[in-house]
């Protein structure tokens, strides 16, 4: 008790009367400049909302990035981690522990998938689909295989592998020499797939719709393509649903939606409903190449996520939460086309689900994020053109509302702004 105390105080302190400057200074000279950080210091959450240290609220529609989909403290979540964190919080995945197993039997079935490897992020995710793939598919056709074909504008990690699988210059600039074994295919082809493969390539991976890139789904028609490709090049197809997933598209995983099963899923983001945890679900077959010492990880499963995660699977394959998801969706979807057909300069609108993109005429993405603050809001961009939406997945029809009358309101106020400059 003593030292929690103790932890209290000092994080009292550095909040103190001058209303978190001590926390600015300590982040501005102590942490890795990694991120452009917003002048904004949060201090609590719950459900669709978040306070700053100032006390104003603000209606969070980026979820932390897609991650706290049951939006912020969720009782049931919080219920769960508070029991686990009671009895044990970690051991090692040499031996058993009840939560992970329990999820592992949730998860492959939620999935339609036959088994998984936890680990604790997206990046580490697709990090175990790759060796997966690879080591599969030497098994099975011989060693030379192993380059892994991706799409332009993905985003894969930023692990030094999945750094080189997202296909975006911008992200691999001074990080050379990259690993090799990866091929950017330049659109969503048949054609450019066809470019791009050889004897060595062994897997396509992809976003069912991309989402660090700017929020493009990508045509069902296409991914049923690769599909019937990657059987008749024995090739193996991933679907990198790290964002995607969870329930964000309005079915557990977006493929749900249009029925083209991939060898390999990849998931992280909302599936620990805001604690850190990845999966790499399989095939039987597939999952088969892995064996004991392959590949490992020492907090992947861990029971107090595992346990949260349990929960989160409970309560988004609940009867009647999809389809409020999907219902929700399509109000924000028509909502974002009214609001685009009344502001100037937007030029399209993509999504699904609750995930959505507003693409703007010009690169003012940034500048309406700004703007969206100022007024409550919390959005994200994906890109320099285009405005994200991932608001929780337990929002309101009302809270909904709001969002799209300040967007619309920020949008304006960004293109007077240009006009008059
Ligand atoms: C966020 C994201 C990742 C990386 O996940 P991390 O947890 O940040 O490592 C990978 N793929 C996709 C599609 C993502 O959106």
């Amino acid at each position: 008790m003593a030292e929690v105390q103790v932890a209290q105080v000092l994080l009292q302190e550095l909040q103190g009367d001058e209303k978190g400057a001590d926390v600015v200074v300590a982040d501005q000279s102590k942490v890795m400049h990694t991120y452009a950080r917003q002048d904004l210091q949060l201090t609590r959450g719950s459900g669709a909302h978040v306070w700053d240290v100032q006390g104003s609220r603000y209606l969070d529609f980026t979820s932390g990035i897609a991650v706290c989909g049951l939006g912020h403290c969720h009782p049931r979540l919080i219920a769960a981690a508070e029991e686990q964190l009671h009895s044990l919080w970690h051991m090692s995945n040499l031996y058993l522990t009840a939560p992970q197993a329990l999820l592992a039997e949730r998860l492959t079935e939620a999935s339609q998938m036959d088994r998984v490897f936890f680990c604790n992020s997206g990046a580490e995710a697709n990090e175990a689909a790759i060796k997966l793939a690879r080591k599969y598919t030497k098994a099975a056709f011989g060693a030379h295989k192993g380059e892994i074909l991706t799409f332009h504008h993905s985003f894969h990690g930023r692990t030094l592998a999945t750094l080189t699988a997202t296909a975006q210059p911008k992200y691999q600039e001074g990080f050379g020499p990259l690993p090799g074994g990866f091929r950017y295919v330049e659109a969503f082809t048949p054609e450019a797939v066809r470019e791009a493969v050889s004897a060595r390539t062994c897997a396509i991976m992809i976003e069912p719709i991309q989402g660090e890139g700017g929020v493009r789904p990508v045509a069902p028609d296409f991914l049923q393509w690769l599909r019937d490709f990657c059987d008749e090049m024995g090739l193996l197809l991933i679907f990198d649903e790290v964002q995607t997933g969870a329930g964000r598209t309005g079915e557990w995983l977006a493929w749900h939606s249009f029925g083209v099963k991939p060898d390999i899923v990849t998931m992280a983001k909302a599936l620990g409903g805001g604690l850190p945890i990845g999966a790499t679900l399989a095939s039987e077959e597939v999952a088969a190449a892995f064996s004991p010492g392959a590949h490992g990880s020492t907090f992947g499963g861990n029971p107090v996520v595992a346990r949260v995660a349990l929960e989160v699977l409970e309560i988004v394959r609940a009867p009647g939460f999809l389809e409020n998801v999907r219902r929700r969706g399509q109000q924000l979807g028509n909502g974002l086309c009214t609001v685009a057909a009344t502001v100037p300069d937007v030029v399209d609108v993509r999504g699904q689900g609750l995930m959505w993109g507003v693409q703007l005429a010009r690169p003012d993405a940034g500048r309406v994020v700004d703007e969206c603050r100022k007024r409550g809001l919390l959005v994200l961009t994906a890109g320099a053109d285009t405005v994200r939406l991932l608001p929780p997945l337990i929002i309101s029809a009302a809270e909904i509302d709001t969002a799209l009358a300040l967007l619309g309101e920020a949008i304006k106020a960004v293109a007077t702004g240009a006009q008059n400059a």
